[in-house]
């Protein structure tokens, strides 16, 4: 068959495409991507992906194959997560669905418990508000009220805190290992000792820090050697340097597990049993991070865990070294949150959001996360976050120079007052439909492409003042206009 197109200026527009976007090498940008400079170890997961391309991950009674590589990326995860014999997992296709799944088999299992239907009653799910925002999610989707607890100024959380809200109502509690935002380890033995007590199922979303917390030294159980830990969620793309769309959830107990599923067979179609939410899938993340779990072995692990270790080391006594900044709390594995040191005086203060900006100019790209308030009503200050991979080490030696220079450049330029920008806009009674939103974007100078504006604070100063409903649906307007 004649293509309309040759398949080389296919490819060839595809690489423009791809080199307008962030560099998801070398180190350059903080967050998301998860790289540990291992050529080779990308051209394995590159022909695992090509040789499992064509199979549905589907049904692994019909593409056998499946059925071994999850049995042995699963085995490989329950033995590093200390899991015993009563603890059976899943492959997700990354940690969003794990959680949603950890959700869906606590709400369904607090719903049996009392004899109720889907719908029928409205369970809680309590944990610190560092939760990932996945769970905020799933406690929309799978209709549960989501309690989050206040946590204290080094973005920890008190288990007595926790122990305060538990209730007959409590479907799940979460804890992270560590937190997304903060790099907090929470409180997991306290807290899984409270859900044991009490028959509360406590789920670990380690989705950051399950394939690199193993080879951290010096830390109190977080896993399944804690009684009272019902599942853990890992991802493998993340620490697992697994391309996207591989994750594990490992559960305590075969028939809480079971709960995880959907099985039909009352449809006039093939009978339906699925572990996971999607139906048909690529097998291709799976193979993936198998190949690169059987070709890194743990001692691969450690060693790229310790050079991420000795990254965050540095990187952490780079921040506190630079006047005006400091590192949130204490910070658990390869991440670390940086605020505006406020012992420091107002004009010798670096924001963390102009920080970000002035660093992006340097080629570097950090993550601004905005303040909030608490329901205690303290408040949790906006930060820049950094997720520390193996490819960090050998960018040190550029990186910190440039952490320090930005510091230099925007001392004493105070954080972006949202309420001045508000008064730029037109004052909203009710959350903006499509055009209302679109428009209001386009008078702050966003809305122009897919590329966001070179400075950010303003953004996320925008976020931190809105009302979250408005904030929330202008956002949703700014990504789904990239796809009209
Ligand atoms: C990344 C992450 C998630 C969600 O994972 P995705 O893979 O982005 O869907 C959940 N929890 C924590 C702590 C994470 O870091």
């Amino acid at each position: 068959m004649r293509f309309q197109e040759p398949a080389a200026d296919i490819l060839a527009r595809l690489d423009e495409l791809r080199a307008a976007d962030a560099p998801t090498h070398g180190g350059r940008v903080l967050s998301y991507v998860y790289d540990t400079g291992l050529a080779e170890l990308d051209e394995l997961a590159a022909a695992a992906i090509r040789a499992v391309q064509p199979v549905n991950g589907l049904d692994p009674t019909t593409f056998t194959s499946v059925a071994t590589l999850e049995r042995e990326l699963i085995a490989f995860v329950r033995e590093l997560l200390h899991g015993d014999a009563d603890v059976v997992g899943t492959v997700t296709t990354g940690g969003t669905e794990s959680c949603l799944l950890a959700v869906k088999t606590a709400r369904d299992a607090w719903l049996a418990a009392r004899g109720l239907e889907p719908g029928a009653g409205r369970p809680r799910l309590v944990a610190p508000v560092t939760v990932h925002a996945a769970f905020q999610k799933a406690a929309h989707y799978f209709g549960l009220e989501l309690d989050l607890v206040p946590v204290g100024p080094s973005g920890g959380v008190a288990a007595d805190a926790i122990a305060a809200r538990l209730g007959d109502d409590v479907a799940l509690v979460v804890v992270s290992a560590p937190s997304y935002p903060f790099a907090a380890l929470d409180p997991i033995e306290a807290v899984a000792a409270l859900g044991a007590e009490r028959g509360i199922p406590v789920h670990v979303d380690a989705c950051i820090g399950g394939l690199v917390l193993p080879f951290w030294p010096g830390l109190a159980p977080w896993d399944f050697r804690v009684p009272g830990v019902t599942s853990v969620s890992a991802d493998l793309h993340k620490f697992g340097y697994a391309p996207k769309g591989v994750s594990v959830l490992l559960q305590r107990g075969r028939d809480r597990q079971r709960r995880q599923f959907f099985a039909t067979t009352r449809w006039p179609g093939y009978p339906v049993v699925n572990p996971t939410i999607l139906g048909s899938k690529s097998a291709g993340p799976l193979a993936a991070a198998w190949a690169i779990v059987r070709a890194l072995g743990r001692e691969g692990f450690q060693d790229l865990a310790d050079s991420c270790r000795r990254s965050t080391e540095a990187l952490r006594a780079a921040v506190e070294g630079i006047e005006g900044l400091r590192v949130v709390g204490s910070p658990v594995g390869p991440l670390l949150a940086v605020a505006a040191d406020d012992a420091a005086a107002p004009e010798r203060r670096v924001d963390p959001h102009h920080w970000a900006d002035a660093v992006r100019t340097r080629g570097w790209v950090l993550q601004l996360q905005p303040g909030a308030q608490q329901s205690d009503e303290t408040a949790l200050p906006p930060t820049t976050h950094l997720t520390i991979t193996p490819v960090t080490e050998a960018g040190l030696p550029e990186l910190v120079p440039a952490l320090v220079a930005a510091a230099d450049e925007v001392r004493g330029v105070p954080h972006v007052d949202g309420a001045e920008l508000l008064a730029l806009l037109p004052t909203l009674d009710s959350v903006p439909d499509s055009e209302t939103a679109w428009v209001l974007l386009q008078g702050v100078g966003l809305g122009g492409g897919a590329e966001l504006p070179a400075q950010q604070a303003p953004l996320l100063a925008l976020i931190e003042t809105l009302p979250p409903p408005v904030a929330e649906r202008l956002l949703i307007e700014l990504i789904a206009r990239l796809a009209e």
